[in-house]
């Protein structure tokens, strides 16, 4: 493996240690084998509760949601896995949504329900809150957690978000960047649009929640050492009481936003390509699997480029870098380079006499413009990711529950031959 080459000459990456635990497939497998689907849909709600902590893996290729499905379901049999499928079934939406979307996911895909318009939300996090310096050890706490680990529970997002958004009025974009640059999943797909179900510009409703549901879903944690107290926290007041004073104009929109067309065609059926020999694999961010369709078709030489622009663009933390840096590590990768990714796949592909470049079908807006790039001068061969489930019609992607009604049957197919150990839950 040829080290990490700085061609900007912004000196060597400086990595942390990832606290989270390991990046890479191993590690990733290991999780695998502790989830615990059956507890999954009684406890996941609690803090404490039996979620896989598998979404640093999944977000970079380490596993797919398909795999991951199926070994739940060879621990434990439906219906008792279902919460646990259609929860992953949550990312396959999402990366759905932003697929057809873009970067426009940065957009607010509808009006806020809030009764207020967009311009009503401050533009940056307020510095409090980003500093974990509010006063509600709650959101101090999540915000440490985002910052000192990378991993933030489920519901402990959606808390944090709807403080963000809806306590603070605060764009939901200025959340989500914030998010972006901390998480070990972070995902413009499930991130962004998460934010926007909270803020209620991809849902019918704003989220929002009292202090008697955080208690509950932490075990009083938070609430029983907090300097606030009952009288000085925001949350502590009855639904009706706190949609009020949330929302004193009422639930609903005040003004038009166009959602984009979000109807998408049924999936195709998997193209089988023919990859000639010296074909070259570029994997990239969203595939970092020795295992994944790119490294399995074509058998030549694989590089991995710390994509200059991608990063200008969308900085990751210490800990996310050392996370995929660790799952280069057991790539037997033949380059990792840092630089233009155009510039230096290409550079990769042309030392070897390559005219064939192999890759998992990205779903980030700039890795497409790598892989168009690319095939200016290449053929390049896009291998889709192990589908999680299938559309067999075209289908409005407007709400999750438009998708899963045509993708819930595929989603528990048949379940492969047993792989790995795994403990019950
Ligand atoms: C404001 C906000 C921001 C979020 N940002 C991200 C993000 O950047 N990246 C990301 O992967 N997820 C994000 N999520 C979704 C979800 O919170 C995480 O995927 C989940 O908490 C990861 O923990 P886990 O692996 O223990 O999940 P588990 O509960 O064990 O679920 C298993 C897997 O299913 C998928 N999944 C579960 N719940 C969801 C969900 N609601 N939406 C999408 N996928 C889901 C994840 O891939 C997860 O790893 C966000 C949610 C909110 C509310």
């Amino acid at each position: 493996m040829v080290p990490v080459r700085n061609r900007a000459g912004r000196g060597a990456l400086a990595i942390a240690i990832a606290p989270f635990g390991r990046g890479g497939r191993v590690a990733g497998l290991a999780a695998l084998a502790r989830i615990r689907p059956g507890a999954y849909a009684r406890s996941r709600n609690f803090l404490d509760g039996a979620v896989s902590r598998l979404s640093p893996y999944l977000r970079h290729g380490m596993l797919s949601l398909a795999e991951v499905r199926d070994a739940a379901l060879r621990v434990r049999s439906r219906p008792e896995v279902d919460t646990f499928v259609r929860e992953l079934a949550w990312r396959d939406y999402y990366v759905r949504v932003r697929a057809a979307l873009g970067d426009t996911v940065w957009n607010d895909l509808e009006a806020y329900k809030t009764g207020e318009p967009a311009t009503a939300y401050a533009e940056n996090v307020p510095d409090d809150v980003a500093a974990g310096a509010t006063g509600a050890a709650c959101i101090d706490g999540f915000v440490r957690d985002l910052v000192d680990t990378g991993y933030v529970h489920n519901h402990a997002r959606m808390w944090f978000a709807s403080y963000v958004v809806h306590h603070r009025r605060t764009r939901w974009q200025a959340g989500a960047s914030f998010y972006l640059r901390h998480l070990l999943d972070g995902d413009p797909a499930s991130n962004n649009l998460s934010w926007q179900w909270v803020a209620s510009t991809f849902s019918h409703k704003p989220y929002f929640f009292n202090r008697a549901n955080l208690e509950r879903y932490t075990r009083g944690t938070y609430c029983a050492t907090c300097p606030l107290a009952r009288a000085g926290c925001p949350f502590e007041a009855p639904y009706d009481a706190l949609a009020a004073r949330l929302f004193p104009n009422g639930q609903r929109a005040v003004e038009t936003v166009v959602t984009p067309d979000l109807r998408v065609p049924a999936d195709a059926a998997p193209p089988a390509p023919d990859v000639t020999d010296g074909a070259i694999v570029w994997q990239h961010e969203e595939s970092l699997s020795r295992d994944d369709p790119a490294r399995t078709l074509a058998r030549g030489d694989a590089v991995f480029v710390w994509d200059d622009e991608a990063r200008a663009r969308d900085p990751w933390s210490d800990a996310r870098t050392a996370f995929v840096r660790e799952a280069l590590d057991e790539l037997d990768l033949a380059a990792i380079v840092a630089g233009d990714a155009i510039e230096e796949v290409g550079r990769f592909a042309r030392a070897r006499g390559a005219t064939t470049i192999v890759a998992v079908t990205p779903v980030d807006p700039r890795l497409r413009d790598v892989a168009a790039g690319l095939a200016r001068s290449f053929d390049v061969v896009l291998v889709p990711p192990e589908p999680f489930a299938r559309l067999d019609r075209s289908v409005d992607l407007r709400r999750f529950s438009r998708y899963w009604a045509r993708a819930e049957r595929s989603a528990f197919p048949h379940v492969r031959p047993l792989e790995l150990g795994i403990e019950t839950g």
